[in-house]
């Protein structure tokens, strides 16, 4: 799955919502950490369904094919929720059955011997609340295209289909899918026909004959644009919603370069039958790769006009699903608790992408970035990746997602290249079509390279932390020598060690630059190197290949010879950083205004055009002005973004509004609306009334001038922004509406009266978002409807953790008046 919404708006937009979608949860709920014991081998599911598309109901058959694993067998079990089950058949004669909430039991009549087989047909129907769900027009989106789709992971399959549901098992799979004869249909594998019925409808057949777990059964149909392409032979699938296929082009790229880097890289061909890639409204995940059709989310698609301020398109949920087509679907992690096996790989298949297509650059600052994210989330620090102790499946995400993929990455290193993508071949043809946990990884590559990898996996998987290293160096001028001091910070507790690594460390002087690899193992250590002179830069840790923090105090003049001469870009960022933080330091603001405008990496750029937002005066300022005028759009809109932080400057109004009307990238305009907010600009108020009014790609500008809006503070706003929260609104204003709306006129009841109806909005993208805003709002009215909501249980899944998450803040609130 990919974490939500987190990566794919283009993280360097700020803004309000952009903390909103950081913080969305992950959909769906696993709450078993063990696998189960098996009575049966599901071997071959095929199933039927029938839509009563306007009541949201479902009528469905499913034959299963099991074979008994015991002896004295003389029941089957099969989750299944919420479905009324109509009748059952056991090798074609009607059987007795009885349900539980979450459980079909089908009587066998005779205790079954192991390696018996039966043929289970299944008769139900059902309004499923889960698993499957129904986007439909209504009178406030007449000209919504209706749309089917499911989404099985963790266990939600069982919401529409009866059936083994958690992921130790693999079955192959065929879904017939009758719809009205105008819409598109796509499921698992091969499309062996569509055939007419005799009421108008059509049927098709989609058949699955490689195994899969059946949380990544997918059913789409609907009123859907299909665009064809091939790769090696093989059909693939480019899918939206009727209405954006203007976007079909802009989206889908590099599909096929991807294809062929993670076929080629890894040894082992794309596996299945065919490539879909299907966006749908309202997807409750930001990503989902159903074995050879993954589902995707409109919210991703790209607009052609915007393509070109957008650095990388959606290739972060392409790649990440994609790369999951091996690792998740081909090779399949045995229980939640080894989710790392998906999602760490499909995380690190991202970056690999990225590194190949962008160049390394990008990927090393990628991790830099998600380093730091990982040390803040601190509910990760204490627990391993690899671990059973969790309520849901993906409540320890950013350990299975960021410091899975972070550990891939120094796997490799410690590997090196060859060794590395061989042990990932041999893991993958070894294990292909079976289920893993973490020891199959391992002895993969301990076959593959004779390399014994126990000591890695123990400490980066199988035991929790990282690093923090504190670090300091003397020069001693006579003896020719550089001292390096080295403290391991972490407090060793629970399951968080010391830790043994290697790492470079980099001594550059007049003379030149060496690295040295050191051992560094202890809580305290002293390395001394040989240098001819004063040393004008020290790095531990060259190109941050550890995943780490590092207290490394160092003086201005080496900071700034570092954040210009370092070679790397993590090298070059952390010098930028640790710049930021000098106070009352001008060559400090001069350096980093160098590298805002002459770095060659953007993302140095960015990071200075960060650190000299966040320091106050003139100065600052002025370094920030000379780099709007950036070549890369969203560069240009990061040094639009920081000059909404200099707010005395009564001159900087006229720049940001011709900014904003003139610049050629939406984004940039839409930064500088922004910005103009920020300063509270004296016309603010009417030019971003203009901008709401305004038509834009996407509606750019007009959802800047909502959010802009929320931020200027002017309770005048609050009937327009109320006009655009309201449903008929596009999903997106609405949301930027409401976020807007509740930052102003705190004691108008209305506001918070019309924001809690939202909680009931039939859509998600809406009632999701309701919460945040009403969080944002922290007025306790809010409570009363929002306990409520919490126990009548009437909310789409994932959502809980959000509103009990509101509900705490909000009783703060009340507690401390
Ligand atoms: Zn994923």
């Amino acid at each position: 799955m990919n974490r939500g919404f987190r990566r794919s708006r283009g993280w360097v937009r700020s803004g309000l919502l952009l903390s909103v979608f950081l913080l969305l949860p992950p959909r769906g709920r696993a709450d078993e950490p063990y696998a189960r014991s098996r009575d049966y081998d599901l071997q071959n599911v095929r199933t039927h369904l029938w839509f009563a598309i306007d009541q949201r109901r479902i009528r469905g058959e499913v034959s299963e094919s099991i074979s008994a694993l015991r002896d004295d067998v003389s029941e089957l079990k099969f989750d299944s929720v919420d479905l009324k089950i109509e009748s059952v058949a056991v090798d074609g004669k009607a059987a007795k059955f009885l349900t539980t909430a979450n459980d079909l039991i089908v009587s066998l009549g005779r205790p079954a011997k192991r390696g018996e087989r039966h043929e289970v047909f299944i008769q139900y129907e059902g309004r499923p609340k889960k698993g499957l769900y129904f986007v439909l027009p209504d009178k406030n989106y007449p000209q919504q295209p209706k749309e089917v789709w499911t989404q099985g992971e963790a266990e939600d399959t069982r919401h529409y289909i009866p059936i083994y549901d958690y992921p130790n098992d693999r079955t192959t799979s065929e879904m017939l899918l009758t719809v009205p004869k105008t819409w598109i249909t796509i499921s698992n594998g091969r499309l062996v026909g569509v055939r007419d019925e005799t009421d108008g409808t059509k049927t098709w057949d989609w058949q699955q004959s490689e195994a899969l777990s059946t949380y990544l059964i997918s059913a789409i149909a609907g009123e859907l644009i299909e665009k064809d392409d091939a790769w090696r032979g093989i059909p693939v699938r480019y899918v939206v919603p009727r209405g954006q296929e203007s976007k079909i082009d802009s989206t889908f790229p590099r599909t096929k370069q991807m294809l062929d880097l993670f076929s080629d890289k890894l040894g082992v061909p794309y596996p299945w039958a065919q490539y879909a890639q299907t966006f749908v409204d309202e997807f409750v995940e930001g990503g989902m790769e159903n074995t050879s059709a993954t589902t995707l989310t409109v919210r991703d698609l790209v607009n052609p006009i915007l393509a070109p301020e957008d650095r990388t398109g959606a290739d972060t949920v392409e790649s990440h699903e994609l790369a999951h087509q091996w690792f998740g679907d081909l090779v399949t992690c045995k229980d939640w608790a080894n989710l790392w096996l998906n999602e760490g790989f499909a995380t690190y298949f991202e970056h690999f992408w990225m590194e190949q297509h962008y160049g390394p650059d990008d990927a090393a600052y990628e991790f830099w970035r998600e380093q730091g994210q990982w040390f803040l989330e601190k509910q990760m620090y204490p627990v391993p990746i690899v671990n059973r102790n969790f309520d849901d499946s993906e409540q320890y995400q950013d350990n299975i997602y960021t410091k899975g993929g972070w550990v891939l990455r120094m796997l490799r290193a410690t590997l090196g290249d060859d060794n590395f993508f061989g042990a990932l071949h041999n893991y993958l043809e070894t294990n292909r079509g079976k289920n893993v946990v973490t020891a199959d990884l391992v002895k993969a590559i301990e076959q593959s390279t004779s390399i014994d990898v126990d000591e890695f996996f123990h400490q980066w998987v199988y035991r929790a932390g990282a690093p923090e290293y504190e670090v300091s160096y003397a020069y001693d001028a006579p003896a020719r020598q550089l001292k390096l001091e080295v403290h391991q910070r972490q407090k060793v507790d629970g399951l968080v060690g010391l830790f043994d690594v290697t790492i470079d460390v980099e001594v550059a002087t007049i003379d030149g630059r060496k690295t040295y690899p050191v051992r560094v193992s202890e809580a305290s250590q002293s390395f001394t190197f040989p240098v001819d002179s004063p040393p004008l830069m020290v790095l531990f840790d060259k190109g941050d290949q550890v995943l780490k923090t590092l207290e490394f105090k160092k003086g201005p003049a080496e900071l700034i010879y570092q954040s210009k001469n370092a070679e790397t870009v993590p090298d070059r960022a952390d010098a930028v950083v640790a710049l930021g933080n000098l106070k009352d330091y001008p060559e400090a603001i001069a350096a980093l205004g160098d590298r805002a405008q002459h770095d060659p990496f953007w993302g140095i750029r960015v990071e200075a055009l960060r650190a000299l937002g966040k320091v106050e005066g003139s100065p600052a300022e002025q370094e920030v002005l000379a780099a709007v005028s950036d070549e890369k759009p969203w560069v240009r809109s990061f040094a639009v973004e920081q000059l909404g932080h200099f707010k005395q400057d009564r001159s900087l109004a006229p720049k940001l509004l011709d900014i904003a009307a003139n610049d050629k990238a939406y984004r940039v305009r839409a930064a500088a609306l922004d910005s103009l907010a920020a300063i509270q600009a004296p016309d603010a108020y009417d030019i971003l009334v203009a901008a709401v009014k305004s038509d834009s790609p996407d509606d750019t500008l007009r959802n800047a001038g909502l959010e802009g809006l929320g931020k200027l503070g002017d309770d005048r706003a609050v009937p327009l922004l109320l006009e655009w929260s309201a449903p008929g609104k596009s999903y997106r204003s609405r949301q930027d509406a409401m976020m807007a709306v509740a930052r102003l006129d705190k004691k108008n009841k209305d506001i918070t009266k019309t924001l809690v109806s939202y909680l009931r909005d039939p859509y998600f993208d809406v009632n999701f978002w309701v919460l945040y805003a009403l969080g944002e709002r922290g007025d306790p009215e809010a409570l009363g409807p929002l306990e409520e909501l919490l126990k009548s249980g009437d909310f789409s899944l994932g959502e809980k953790s959000v509103i009990v998450s509101q509900i705490t803040a909000l009783r703060g609130k009340t507690d401390s008046k």
